[in-house]
């Protein structure tokens, strides 16, 4: 897997070039060689005619590189009336188009069936530590078909087995070769190509090269919170907005940043790891609560408190015993003080990581999935406590449920690979 598609560490076009000399000092991942899958795959292989994989990442820089030189302006000035022309089309939220790979080999061509729009059909994986889902996608993004096989912890090889053939799986369900992105939990290090995750069963793993044995080639690969907040900043709850933050409440909390409509950049992939994040002591002191052990070792973090598992946790707390969320709202909405006592905790605090996000990122829409952002009255409990925990004066972002629920992160996933398929309007 080419190291840019991994971790979606925001190598985006021009995106590179601005992180590199303004935000990390001249430290950032150089752009690797190109990777090729072998002779006649999908992508083309080296030697092949038409475009190659990611040259629509490389492509666009070097044309905005080339605008800027020739406005004589240095890149961060931003350069003249080209560079800032070419810089509005990076900026233009992705829409999606009719694509032509007329110049693609015939071999490649074929790979992808065009809808009557003639966008690709497009395909993800969405990997956690509990199932491999394999989702197809129709032109229009919709998914059609999917199919779910447990998550081998034993060891790599099953893991990466299972990886290829649920990639089977798409390809004969689809009739053909087509994109194919991967939406997991952890990140893949821009600069090492090597995963890194608590759940799964290949922390250390060279991703590309283990995708390439099982698939044929390197398949893109998003954090899941990213790719949340990449699908429903596209055709989502947050269709169209600036900046985006997908907010995952699960087993965990993860946060992912899209601005533009696309993901951004970042250094080394974990931001925003916000359940990692401290629960402010204010907070905990609010509420009469220790330090509570994170599953990463640590005590405090936001993790251990708000996502499922801190819930039910703070639920036995506070003296209501083992009760799943969903019970825990019944009784709330029953009338149940106790019930509602814990989830005005549970509120209160999560409003916490949203001031947190809120003073760090800025987002304007905040988009919340996972499992527990099914619970019912869920939007509105966050809606009701975040106001009392923002400061003074400061915008308040919106919250908004995923508009494409479950799929949506796979569903990002398979956009990135649609995406990197295609040439793209900011790039061409
Ligand atoms: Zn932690």
């Amino acid at each position: 897997m080419h190291p840019h598609c991994a971790g979606l560490s925001g190598q985006w076009p021009c995106n590179s070039e601005k992180s590199q000399g303004r935000h990390f000092g001249g430290r950032h991942p150089r752009l690797p060689d190109r990777q090729q899958g072998p002779e006649g795959s999908f992508p083309p292989a080296s030697g092949s005619r038409g475009p190659q994989w990611c040259d629509w990442r490389l492509g666009g820089c070097d044309r905005r590189q080339a605008a800027v030189q020739k406005s004589g302006a240095t890149e961060a000035e931003g350069g003249g009336p080209s560079a800032r022309r070419l810089t509005r089309r990076t900026a233009r939220p992705f829409r999606g188009r009719a694509v032509c790979l007329a110049s693609r080999p015939a071999r490649a061509r074929n790979c992808g069936k065009r809808g009557r729009e003639g966008h690709m059909i497009c395909a993800g994986l969405d990997i956690g530590g509990t199932k491999i889902e394999a989702r197809l996608f129709d032109a229009d993004l919709q998914a059609t078909h999917s199919h779910r096989v447990p998550t081998p912890r034993a060891s790599a090889d099953a893991f990466f087995a299972a990886v290829g053939e649920q990639v089977a799986w798409l390809r004969e369900r689809a009739g053909a070769d087509l994109p194919i992105g991967i939406a997991m939990t952890g990140v893949v290090e821009p600069d090492t190509g090597l995963a890194q995750t608590a759940n799964l069963p290949i922390s250390g793993q060279p991703m590309a090269e283990r995708l390439t044995a099982v698939a044929g080639r390197p398949l893109p690969v998003m954090n899941d919170s990213m790719a949340l907040a990449f699908s429903e900043a596209n055709g989502g709850a947050a269709d169209g907005a600036a900046a985006v933050v997908g907010l995952i409440f699960g087993t965990g909390v993860a946060a992912g940043i899209c601005v533009d409509g696309r993901p951004a950049a970042r250094y080394g992939g974990i931001a925003a790891e916000l359940g990692h994040c401290g629960m402010p002591a204010r907070a905990l002191d609010r509420h009469g609560l220790g330090l509570w052990r994170c599953g990463c070792g640590r005590d405090g973090c936001i993790e251990a408190y708000i996502p499922g598992p801190g819930l039910i946790r703070l639920a036995a707390h506070m003296g209501l015993g083992e009760i799943a969320p969903p019970e825990l709202a019944a009784r709330a909405a029953g009338g149940d003080a106790q019930a509602e006592a814990v989830l005005a905790t549970w509120a209160d605090l999560s409003a916490e990581a949203l001031e947190i996000l809120q003073m760090t990122i800025d987002p304007q829409i905040v988009v919340l999935g996972g499992g527990l952002s099914q619970m019912p009255g869920f939007v509105e409990r966050l809606e009701a406590a975040l106001p009392a925990r923002l400061m003074p004066g400061t915008p308040r972002p919106i919250l908004r449920l995923a508009r494409h629920g479950d799929a949506s992160g796979v569903r990002g996933a398979a956009l990135l690979a649609r995406m990197a398929a295609a040439e793209q309007p900011w790039t061409c």
